[in-house]
């Protein structure tokens, strides 16, 4: 019978729930359990594929083509679980189900209610996952924090299923934050017993407290966060700040949280440690033998979340090679012709990402001819190739003022132009090219010496494509097609031959990459960028 664990959040927001449901996986599934995930996004649009960034943050995309919370990256790359659609619900999603099932009349007359309908289409979902692919944990993330009003219903629904499940099936953890208030040298534990005050009057009762703090937390301290809120004092677990995300799961290994929680559901764990991630993740990362300097060009780079997979298979890029990433967030929009040397002094590799829109395109289309020109390492993703594309065929091809249609739809040269089965799509929802499609890779190239594979698989987010027509022209001109899908007709992915790591492709790599196994695109474009003196 598959167990849950459900994580709700008090106090505040950005306390790091998602890790934190990361790392609870981690440290389970290395005891022999395999974990799923639900994370339950209390907002009203079905899904965030069609919102802003700025809203939202990055959009995670599963193999099976779902627009998902960047929390499922989190765990899909601290754990083995394979996540899709039915990982991530929301509360559009929920109640476009159930509007759908009232106006087919599946209710037979009966009034529908957010207690029941609402709260029994939520623990369907829930249960579903468990019946899917049989996991024998799955991990429960409540987004929010406790008090909001819009996460009412997913409360309710958790505090059922637990009724349902019996007390040693289910449990309920709650990060909450024991903040230390400078001015007066102490730690509080006021706001968490609040937050714990506020779950119990709704029936909810946690079994285990994370405490996220800046300083330790005495066993005073604790004893009274036990007190207070009814939880055993070995169940205050201090969360404390990291430098890195992936020592989370060393810390809670090293307070036997995994025990903690073990024992809670009655399950009998194998040995298992995390040395291998101490010490081929966290160890490289605290102790590198090399470091490079990357340059990321996009234009939601003061945001810390808009291109949180990129930032992460960055850093297990140089993982893979030794190395510590440092980061260069440039503003897409700043990138001018005459500025551009100063901007990328001492940078050791460029990487242009995905994106939407012509905003910041002139930029990235600079940043694009400075790497080729001055011969640094260059990786594009999605937007990013189709910059490559323009920059390519408007500098070197000679086809003056190329764009793509996204951008002008009267380009004399569409380079880039819109997937034939885009042609009628009207409505924004879901409708782009999405999810895991298979490529061949040419040999000889980049590509193929990266994944040493002659066919691949990778996930796709987009509606504009490489316009087939000019390929020739490209590859008289030194760009070559390294990777295209199976039936020939879209080009995954552009190299150019004269230069030492220019590779641009369709797809997301950064989707599939994970701390002890960079993607090996991301472990070749930082091996190159190591070599730029
Ligand atoms: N806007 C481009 C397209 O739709 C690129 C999308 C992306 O970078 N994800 O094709």
């Amino acid at each position: 019978m598959t167990k849950y664990i459900f994580v709700t959040g008090g106090v505040v927001s950005s306390l790091g729930k998602g890790i934190s449901c990361a790392s609870i996986g981690k440290i389970l599934e290395v005891r022999g359990f395999k974990v799923s995930f639900v994370k339950c996004d209390p907002y009203i649009n079905v899904d965030p594929g069609t919102m802003n960034p700025f809203q939202h943050g990055e959009v995670y995309v599963t193999d099976d083509g779902a627009e998902t919370d960047l929390d499922l990256g989190h765990y899909e790359r601290f754990t083995n679980a394979k996540l899709t659609k039915e990982n991530n619900i929301t509360t559009g999603k929920i109640y476009y189900s159930v509007i759908t099932k009232e106006r087919r009349g599946d209710y037979l007359g009966k009034t529908v209610q957010v207690i029941p309908h609402i709260t029994d289409e939520i623990k369907d979902s829930l249960k579903k996952v468990a019946k899917d692919n049989v996991p024998d944990i799955v991990i429960v993330e409540v987004g929010g924090t406790v008090g909001d009003i819009e996460s009412l219903p997913f409360l309710e629904a958790i505090r059922q299923l637990k009724q349902e499940l019996g007390p040693t099936n289910a449990i309920n953890i709650h990060l909450t934050l024991v903040p230390y208030i400078r001015s007066a040298e102490e730690i509080k534990t006021k706001p968490t017993q609040h937050s714990v005050g506020k779950l119990r009057e709704i029936g909810i009762q946690p079994e285990i407290l994370l405490c996220r703090s800046e300083k330790p937390i005495s066993q005073e301290l604790k004893k009274k966060i036990a007190l207070f809120c009814n939880v055993a004092l070995d169940a205050v677990i201090e969360a404390i700040d990291v430098k890195s995300i992936y020592e989370v799961p060393l810390l809670y290994k090293q307070d036997c949280f995994d025990e903690l929680i073990l024992n809670y559901l009655h399950l009998s764990p194998k040995k298992g440690n995390l040395e291998h991630w101490q010490e081929k993740v966290v160890g490289v990362l605290k102790n590198p033998e090399h470091s490079c300097r990357i340059a990321v060009v996009g234009k939601y780079i003061e945001l810390q979340d808009a291109y949180k997979s990129i930032y992460e298979a960055l850093v297990h890029g140089g993982i893979a090679n030794n190395a510590r990433v440092e980061i260069v967030k440039i503003d897409s929009e700043e990138v001018a012709s005459s500025s551009i040397k100063q901007l990328m002094k001492g940078v050791d590799g460029i990487l242009v990402p995905g994106g939407f829109g012509y905003r910041g395109i002139e930029g990235k289309i600079n940043a694009v001819e400075f790497a080729r020109r001055q011969k640094i390492p260059f990786f594009g993703i999605c937007l990013g190739m189709q910059t490559a594309v323009i920059e390519f065929a408007r500098n070197v091809c000679g086809l003056k003022n190329a764009n793509s249609t996204e951008f002008n739809p009267k380009t004399p040269y569409p380079v880039i132009s819109l997937l034939e089965e885009q042609k009628n799509v009207k409505i924004k929802g879901a409708t782009m090219r999405l999810g895991a499609y298979p490529a061949h890779l040419m040999p000889q190239t980049h590509s193929h010496a990266s994944y040493k594979l002659d066919l691949i698989s990778e996930r796709h987010r987009h509606r504009y494509e490489f316009n087939q027509e000019y390929r020739k022209t490209f590859e008289k001109h030194g760009m070559r097609v390294a990777g295209i899908s199976p039936n020939k007709k879209l080009v995954e992915i552009v190299e150019i031959k004269e230069h030492p790591w220019f590779v641009a492709v369709q797809f997301h790599p950064e989707f599939k990459s994970k701390p002890d196994c960079a993607h090996p695109l991301f472990r070749e474009f930082i091996r190159a960028s190591l070599k730029k003196d």
